[in-house]
């Protein structure tokens, strides 16, 4: 494929902005998605305690998903 050099101008600049959306999302940091997580007791293995529900929404800096092996 070849593309002329406005053309490739063009499609640099389209992904450059695609990229600053992604980058702009908000990530999800809650509990409830993070491995160290138990629903059913609350309770953070990260942490050794339960997470007061109030803050199970935010999260914390330890957040992790699952280990991908
Ligand atoms: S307090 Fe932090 S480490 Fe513990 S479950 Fe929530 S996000 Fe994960």
């Amino acid at each position: 494929m070849k593309v002329t050099p406005y053309q490739k101008k063009e499609m640099c600049q389209t992904l450059r902005d695609a990229l600053a959306i992604v980058e702009a999302l908000p990530e999800d940091r809650s509990c409830r998605l993070c491995e160290h997580f138990e629903e059913l007791r609350g309770y953070c293995s990260e942490w050794r305690s339960n997470v007061p529900s109030d803050a199970r929404a935010q999260g914390c800096e330890h957040w992790e998903s699952d280990i991908p092996f």
